[in-house]
């Protein structure tokens, strides 16, 4: 169906809706963690009895938003029966943890932006045009007629922010720019964003980072960069996996690569697999070949075994891949 009709469909619904509630994907990152708590707070301001939920534990930095609170677990909403579930910035079902349970009880809608999305929900309203999701809630909250205050602003141009590497990315175009100069004018601090996110490491994170570098290989005619970090890597300088974020990018930050893969041992056995590339090339497709997703430019996936077998197995796709492209 044409987006513009489900738009129009999914407005309706939760017009007509009184229990909502808001899911958002497992790993959240800040274009997911905007998106849902910017639903969440419109919805409220619609009278509407709203709660929101994410099926993995919140990256402490974010913790800094008082309103990160508010997103409760698994366990905590289980046992709620909702009339309607808004899941947000997940391309299929996996990506929402345990909460895919949901998907045959209830009446789900679904709204993201990745070109990926397998339209998993009854109602499904993708358009991979908008570089975050965050920008698609703004639309419906407009069109729901909720009024923006400081705070929901704050938190809507979170997304917008993070999802366009802080308006860097090849995604950040001129709907991304008036988008986050409305958000602005109605009071985001897009400042307090940037240095939330990215001045705020612990001194253990940089030497993770530093062990990350020992392990960097160039290949592929210096065009790809890869690196990993084991549980024992993690453990060694006493960090976790949320400490690791953003490492990819700095990879990809190399002179003259054009892909960068990093792998991180989340947990014992389970491998979580970041793609970047730079100009030209789709690592979307390789995220696709090893069944994830994501964008031409940001893909991931998640892989479980041995590590070193992982990454051996991973860089062999991409290496055959980029290859393939550059003969
Ligand atoms: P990141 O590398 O930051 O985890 O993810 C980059 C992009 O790839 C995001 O858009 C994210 O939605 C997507 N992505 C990451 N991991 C997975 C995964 O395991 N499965 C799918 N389908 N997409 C993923
Ligand atoms: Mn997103």
């Amino acid at each position: 169906m044409a987006a513009a009709n489900e738009f129009l469909n999914i407005v309706g619904l939760i017009n007509e809706s009184k229990k909502i509630l808001v899911i958002g994907h497992i790993m959240p990152d800040g274009d997911d963690i905007s998106s849902v708590l910017s639903l969440c707070l419109g919805l409220e301001k619609l009278g509407k009895e709203v709660v929101c939920a994410i099926d993995w534990k919140i990256p402490s930095y974010f913790y800094e938003i008082p309103e990160v609170s508010l997103i409760k677990s698994y366990e905590e909403v289980k046992e709620y029966k909702p009339d309607l579930v808004v899941i947000v910035d997940a391309s299929s079902p996996d990506r929402v943890g345990r909460f895919s349970e949901m998907l045959e009880k209830y009446r789900v809608i679904v709204i993201d932006h990745h070109a990926t999305n397998v339209y998993f929900g009854n109602y499904n309203w993708v358009d991979p045009t908008f570089a975050a999701t965050a920008q698609m809630i703004l639309r419906l909250n407009e069109e729901l007629g909720i009024k923006y205050d400081e705070r929901l602003s704050h938190l809507n141009l979170m997304g917008i922010e993070t999802d366009t590497g802080f308006f860097r990315y090849s995604n950040a175009d001129e709907k991304v720019f008036k988008d986050a100069a409305k958000l602005i004018s109605y009071g985001a601090k897009p400042d307090q964003i940037a240095r939330m996110i990215l001045e705020n490491k612990k001194v253990e994170q940089f030497k993770l980072l530093s062990r990350m570098i020992e392990k960097l290989r160039i290949d592929c005619n210096g065009l790809l960069a890869y690196s990993y970090l084991t549980q024992k890597d993690y453990k060694d300088f006493n960090c976790t996996e949320e400490d690791s974020g953003g490492f990819v990018s700095e990879l990809r930050s190399l002179k003259g690569i054009e892909v960068a893969v990093f792998l991180s041992e989340y947990v014992e056995g389970e491998v979580h697999v970041s793609f970047r590339s730079k100009e030209w090339f789709d690592v979307n497709k390789i995220a696709v070949i090893l069944g994830g997703g994501g964008h031409q430019r940001a893909a991931g996936t998640t892989l479980k075994g041995n590590i070193e077998e992982i990454v051996e197995e991973v860089i062999k796709v991409t290496k055959s891949l980029l290859e393939s492209e550059t003969k």
